[in-house]
């Protein structure tokens, strides 16, 4: 099979006829065969309904009904492991983002890139709030972490069977599909787009899930915050080096001194500077045991001529 799209549902019912009819035109354009996996994403509203009346009456639409509300990254990746295509796409149902897009997306697929995701030019219909925090958030994250990922994109992209493998490898339960994959390498590249405003309904991103992604993302890719209290557990030790020198001078050199303040100072800063040390210690350690029970590949092998390895 050519082609796979994954769309993620959560109360989309009026906009699924849309989206429906809008992926109906672009693929029967671009692709030979292709596939529609919907998953509902336990929608508390008649999403399901609709679903199954569409794949009823189109045998390249499959869906996949979750149990509950799973959250939005989980949903596409039930998707992602039902898609057989050669190339699979992730889009919102929510329209807002163009699925005439794909056909652009596609054809830098076919120009050899692995993965190939939309970065969004301007966002309309979202609130200052949103694009702020979502702003600082992704700029924030990349001086963070050690691998690109791509500033202003969600999770709308192409990508190759080889990255699906890949994602299927990262055994990790909290999912940040944008970051794993930037992970996951090969050749990425990108498409500009407009960001148009929810077509109907509103987001199923609420604030505490939008949260919950943030620190997934941070924590799955950095371990500079578990570090970060070795450097504070320093500066207080130097601190109390310093206090203590200032101590004795003003006892033996210049003479002038309130007893008292001293010895309380310096053994708080000392005290205080040992524990967030022995902190920082633990949290090296942790960090390593978090890498391991990540148990992501260590590497990937995008080609070689040996002929034992395994390669894509
Ligand atoms: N979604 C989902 N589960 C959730 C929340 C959202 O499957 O718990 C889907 C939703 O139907 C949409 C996509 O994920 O297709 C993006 O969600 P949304 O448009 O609500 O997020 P926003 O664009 O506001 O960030
Ligand atoms: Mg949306």
């Amino acid at each position: 099979m050519e082609f796979s799209l994954v769309i993620p549902i959560y109360n989309e019912a009026d906009n699924l006829d849309l989206l429906y009819s809008r992926c109906k035109a672009i693929l029967d354009r671009t692709f030979k065969d292709y596939e529609i996996i919907l998953v509902n994403d336990g929608s508390k509203d008649l999403s399901i309904n609709q679903i199954k009346k569409i794949a009823a009456q189109d045998s390249t639409v499959r869906y996949i009904d979750l149990s509950r509300n799973f959250g939005h990254q989980i949903a596409v990746m039930a998707g992602l492991d039902a898609a057989v295509g050669q190339t699979i796409g992730i889009i919102d149902a929510d329209l807002q983002d163009p699925p005439e897009l794909i056909s652009p997306m596609y054809e830098k697929i076919k120009e050899g890139n692995e993965v190939v995701y939309a970065r969004r030019k301007t966002r309309e219909g979202e609130t200052l709030f949103k694009k702020w925090t979502a702003g600082m958030y992704y700029r924030l994250l990349s001086s963070l972490t050690s691998i690109d990922i791509p500033l202003d994109t969600g999770d709308f992209r192409l990508i190759d069977q080889k990255i699906l493998h890949v994602l299927k490898q990262m055994p990790e339960k909290n999912k940040f599909l944008r970051g794993q994959i930037a992970w996951a390498g090969f050749n990425q590249t990108y498409v500009e787009y407009d960001r148009a405003a929810r077509h109907a309904g509103e987001t199923g991103y609420n604030l505490r899930k939008m949260l919950r992604l943030a620190i997934d993302g941070i924590t799955s890719f950095s371990n500079i915050p578990l570090k970060l209290v070795t450097y504070f557990g320093i500066l207080v030790s130097l601190f109390a080096f310093f206090a203590t020198l200032y101590v004795l001078y003003s006892i033996y050199i210049i003479k002038d001194f309130v007893p008292g303040w001293g010895s309380l100072l310096i053994s708080i800063l000392f005290i205080g500077g040992v524990q967030m040390i022995a902190i920082g210690i633990i949290g090296e350690y942790l960090s390593r045991m978090n890498q391991n029970i990540l148990n992501r590949p260590l590497y990937i092998i995008k080609d070689s001529n040996l002929a034992s390895t395994q390669k894509f």
